[in-house]
């Protein structure tokens, strides 16, 4: 059984005896073994992390952005490869798979153009004489914690830009979809960097608490859901650390009664089932304004969601695959049983799905609700799954009241064709992405990506200049050339420009 270890100095290295499966979701078959590790895997890590760090600080800036100029022909030379890698142990199809990897590719892209971004601020004749300057410097030996639904772009959200504004960096992928970060990193060392600037370690919330506790690691970046990125940032910030964690979420998309509903219904089969819902920017809940808003969109996207073809992640013609694990599984049929339960109409069942060939892999049928209403727990909880929720609102200001309301705030779309009210609504709505329509308003790479509420803990976003930002420090120098001739002034007040 193939056994997937840590990538630490540039090399494969052991991980820790205790071990994890890696399925592969399409057949329910073990198809390798995750090593787990702890404080002494992370030790070796941290160790070549501090040993290489200084000199790829001192590396000039443009001689960095080449490194990622390389990696991002590499990957793209090796695109085929690491789509399967990531499809095989995900489940979401090849072409989203690749979208996973594009996605992080653009943000190496930004990081290219890293020497522009790292110039600093002056000014010239603050005070007589005086010139003030600041520079960013890097902060050391930073971390990244991630999920396992995006393996290929969040691990490049962080260590993109992390290791091209000076640091060295320690990942700690998830788990369930392991191989894809390490050979990452093993394409970043073929594009030159040097050994011990990424680092790959395996494990699971023991190797997190070791992050988390470890002195010589300044700040985390986490991405996963909301309970245990809580507990990364509070445990994490009392450490002293910088803290950066991204939480779960409950994307709402409100049909206003002008939108066009063919392009609403075609938006939102993608956004919703797509990656059989295993995204944070998925549309899980579909909001229609006035209840023939509501009839006519149901009408659409019943035969829509029926005509949804759930195949092999390697079907090309398949819109989407199975779900992680098959505990996810149990999970979310849990969840389409508590709708019931608690009185949502159950207008498609996508329970006792299964594969003709593949009966043991773990795919759901897209399912869909209806009359779901915000006291209801499937309402206010992610579910993470093919799991499409219509909840019925009477007008605009009961619809911006829902996405503003809920607990997380990550992302939310509007569809209409008034310009006024989608103007309103992006001024007014209480979440950090927002999406007029565009169902799944993920910003680009030189942009930033964040949400509110329970959806992101810390005050940093991902990437673009809030990711330079995180992962550097600002340094401001006050200089002053005297001259020899006495400047008078009373040494023993507070310098003032007045
Ligand atoms: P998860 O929270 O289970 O795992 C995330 C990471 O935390 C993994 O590396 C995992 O090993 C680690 N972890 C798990 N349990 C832990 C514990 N008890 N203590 C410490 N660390 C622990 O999340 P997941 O299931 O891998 O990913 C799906 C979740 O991530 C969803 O909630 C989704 O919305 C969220 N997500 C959010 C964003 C965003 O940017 N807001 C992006 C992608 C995914």
């Amino acid at each position: 059984m193939r056994i997937v270890e840590n990538f630490i100095a540039g090399a494969s290295a052991a991980g820790g005896s205790r071990q994890s499966d890696v399925f592969d979701p399409n057949s329910g078959q073990v198809q390798a073994k995750v090593a787990l590790g702890g404080a002494a895997e992370l030790q070796k890590a941290v160790d070549a992390a501090k040993a290489a760090q200084p000199a790829w600080a001192a590396t000039n800036p443009q001689r960095r952005a080449r490194v990622m100029f390389n990696f991002k022909a590499l990957v793209e030379q090796h695109m085929d490869e690491l789509a399967h890698m990531l499809s095989s142990e995900h489940g979401k199809v090849i072409a989203d798979a690749k979208g996973d990897i594009q996605r992080g590719l653009e943000v190496i892209e930004f990081c290219c153009g890293i020497p522009h971004v790292l110039k600093g601020e002056y000014t010239q004749g603050a005070g007589p004489g005086i010139d003030v300057y600041s520079m960013r410097q890097p902060l050391g030996i930073g971390a990244g914690i991630t999920p396992f639904n995006f393996p290929g772009m969040i691990p490049m959200w962080m260590f993109g830009v992390a290791i091209a504004v000076g640091n060295a960096f320690i990942l700690k992928p998830s788990e369930r979809d392991p191989s894809v970060p390490v050979r990452l990193a093993e394409l970043m060392k073929e594009a030159g960097l040097p050994d011990g600037i990424l680092n790959v370690v395996q494990g699971d919330k023991e190797m997190v608490d070791a992050i988390l506790d470890h002195p010589d690691i300044s700040a985390v970046s986490f991405v996963g859901s909301s309970d245990i990125a809580h507990y990364v940032y509070s445990r994490g910030v009392a450490a002293g650390k910088r803290v950066q964690a991204m939480g779960g979420a409950k994307n709402h998309g409100i049909v206003m009664p002008d939108a066009d509903l063919d392009q609403v219904v075609n938006d939102l089969a993608g956004a919703a089932f797509g990656s059989a819902g295993e995204r944070c920017m998925a549309l899980p809940v579909v909001v229609p304004v006035g209840e023939d808003t509501a009839e006519r969109l149901k009408a659409k996207l019943i035969p829509a969601i029926e005509g949804l073809r759930v195949g092999v992640s390697t079907d090309a013609d398949a819109h989407y695959g199975p779900v992680v694990t098959a505990a996810h599984k149990a999970k979310i049929e849990n969840y389409i049983q508590m709708g019931v339960d608690e009185g949502a109409e159950l207008v498609v069942d996508g329970r006792g799905f299964t594969l003709q060939g593949h009966e043991n892999g773990f795919f759901v049928g897209p399912t869909l609700f209806d009359h779901v209403k915000t006291g209801m727990r499937t309402y206010q909880e992610e579910i993470f799954g093919p799991v499409l929720q219509i909840v019925r609102a009477a007008d605009f200001e009961e619809a911006l009241a829902l996405p503003s309301k809920h607990q997380y705030g990550n992302g939310v779309a509007i569809f209409t064709r008034n310009g006024h009210a989608a103007r309103e609504f992006a001024a007014r709505v209480n979440v950090g992405m927002v999406g007029i329509n565009v169902p799944i308003p993920v910003p680009v790479a030189y942009h930033t990506f964040g949400g509110w509420k329970r959806s992101a803990f810390g005050d940093t976003n991902q990437h673009g200049m809030e990711g330079v930002k995180f992962w550097t420090k600002v340094k401001t120098v006050t200089a002053r050339w005297p001259d020899g001739s006495a400047d008078g002034g009373n040494a023993f007040v507070i310098p003032t420009m007045g």
